[in-house]
């Protein structure tokens, strides 16, 4: 099956011309048309752009010129903006907008030769854990608990770039991560996800939700896909001020790097009250797997580690109701008359945004008012510092962590939206490294007692993907995860 390929496998095969770019982007187009209505994975599907892209890998290739990921068929986060694409953010606010520009990361892929097949469904304006906030509806988890057909989250809130990795619509997806928006999806769906170092990925053209922690990375089944990914996405952008004037290194070279004499250290605070004895079992295993290949386990601390999700949702609630601000129905996004402006901007918002969105505009207005500023806002700067700080001083000791992704296996669509505290928990060990800006990455590491997909996390240094990348191959190899999800292409019914 050429959908069952991994990046790595279909640039060989593209190499060997055993198959050609427009008959693997016809395979993934395919499997969409069959299993897209279920999923409800892409917002838009482009098979005219994607076929043409196709053809013109074929042709560069023919030619001998062939991009670093010619004829490798993706799927884009519908919150990057893409020239003449419509790009929604899941959001009825921009139901009809249709970019004039490309995102820089989109840009570099494009130029890379991938083939964009559409773009994957997500949280509206990325706010969630779950995919459940999104306007255009719930996206399915291809996996399912054994013998049950309950419908489950793909996570959030990358859960459609997720869901098309895991049920190969596509090779690999472009995700972003404020507070785990690639890291918890991927645990969730069985793929790999991984969030760069602050400033690694410009953000120029990606619809801002909170512009501090937002940051864009690749979702794929593999490490060494995520990294071959990576290599198109990253680099300086002088159209971001906070991208990094840093040298890209070889992501790929870094994944078959021995990990033989790395200390990893395991965070004692990472060991949440009342988690799943099967994550407690995983992440056991993970360490016993390292160890096997040569590393050293070290336990640290990371004592601000429980101020991690207070302090997250209000950095990134203040910054996303100054962000959305401009969501006013007067230069761009949809609007709805009124009587006079104030009364326009009123109906437009109540009648673009949906509740999550609304509810942390709300919440983000609340922290920086004048009043309250001191109390709230400028209390959580102060403790991400700390947060930051506990992050520098273990790594004078050790050169990445190992802890769990998330606290949970997929939960079922409708779960866990009583409340949305129980909501912003399933982010507890996510929002740190955000916080501190340190890249991490979560890979699948095995399967729950109701046969659903685990992952762990690698955290590394401020621009050291290369550690993390070396430590989660050699996570994977020891897992030997090749489960795969009960709805996915070419799956007998
Ligand atoms: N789940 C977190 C939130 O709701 C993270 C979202 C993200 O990383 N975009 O804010």
């Amino acid at each position: 099956m050429l959908t069952d390929l991994t990046i790595a496998g279909a640039l060989a095969g593209l190499a060997a011309r055993d198959f050609s770019a427009t008959e693997l982007t016809t395979a993934h187009l395919d499997a969409i048309a069959a299993l897209n209505p279920q999923l409800n994975a892409f917002i838009t599907v482009t098979p005219e752009l994607a076929l043409a892209q196709a053809a013109a890998a074929d042709e560069a290739r023919a030619k001998g010129h062939a991009g670093p990921l010619a004829g490798i068929p993706i799927a884009i986060k519908d919150l990057f903006c893409t020239k003449d694409v419509r790009t929604t953010a899941a959001s009825h606010i921009l139901d009809h907008f249709i970019p004039p520009y490309d995102s820089t990361v989109t840009a570099q892929l494009r130029a890379a030769g991938a083939v964009t097949l559409g773009k994957a469904n997500l949280d509206e304006f990325a706010m969630g854990s779950s995919n459940m906030s999104s306007a255009y509806g719930p996206v399915e988890n291809p996996w399912h608990r054994q013998g049950q057909a309950t419908r489950l989250v793909p996570g959030g809130s990358s859960g459609g770039s997720a869901a098309v990795v895991a049920a190969r619509l596509a090779l690999g997806a472009t995700g972003t991560d404020t507070g785990g928006s690639i890291r918890q999806p991927a645990s969730f769906t069985g793929t790999v996800g991984m969030k760069p170092t602050y400033g690694r990925c410009s953000r120029y053209g990606i619809i801002a939700f909170a512009s501090s922690l937002d940051q864009a990375g690749p979702m794929a089944r593999t490490v060494e896909d995520c990294a071959l990914m990576l290599a198109a996405m990253a680099g300086f952008d002088p159209r971001d001020s906070t991208s990094a004037e840093r040298p890209v290194p070889d992501f790929a070279a870094a994944c078959r790097h021995s990990v033989k004499g790395m200390r990893i250290g395991i965070p004692t605070e990472y060991a949440a009250p009342g988690m799943p004895a099967a994550i407690t079992d995983i992440w056991q295993r993970g360490q016993n797997w390292l160890r096997e290949q040569g590393a050293e386990i070290v336990e640290v601390s990371l004592p601000h580690t429980k101020y991690g999700v207070p302090t997250y949702y209000i950095v990134a609630t203040a910054e996303c109701s100054s962000n959305l601000a401009r969501y006013d129905g007067v230069r761009f996004g949809e609007r709805v008359e009124g009587e006079d402006l104030i009364d326009l901007y009123e109906r437009t918002r109540a009648a673009g945004f949906g509740a999550e969105v609304k509810r942390r505009i709300l919440l983000g207005t609340y922290v920086l008012s004048a009043g309250y500023y001191d109390a709230y806002y400028l209390r959580a700067q102060q403790v991400r510092q700390l947060i930051l700080r506990d992050f520098t001083e273990v790594f004078s000791k050790v050169d990445a962590l190992l802890t769990p992704t998330a606290p949970s296996a997929a939960f079922a669509i409708g779960e866990m939206m009583d409340d949305p505290v129980t909501m912003y928990l399933n982010d507890i060990f996510t929002v740190p490294a955000s916080l501190a800006g340190v890249p991490a990455m979560s890979v699948p590491a095995g399967l729950d007692h109701q046969g659903l997909p685990l992952g762990l996390q690698v955290i590394g240094k401020h621009f050291d993907e290369s550690s993390v990348f070396a430590v989660a191959a050699a996570l994977e190899r020891a897992a030997g995860f090749t489960a795969t999800p009960s709805l996915m292409a070419g799956a007998k019914p």
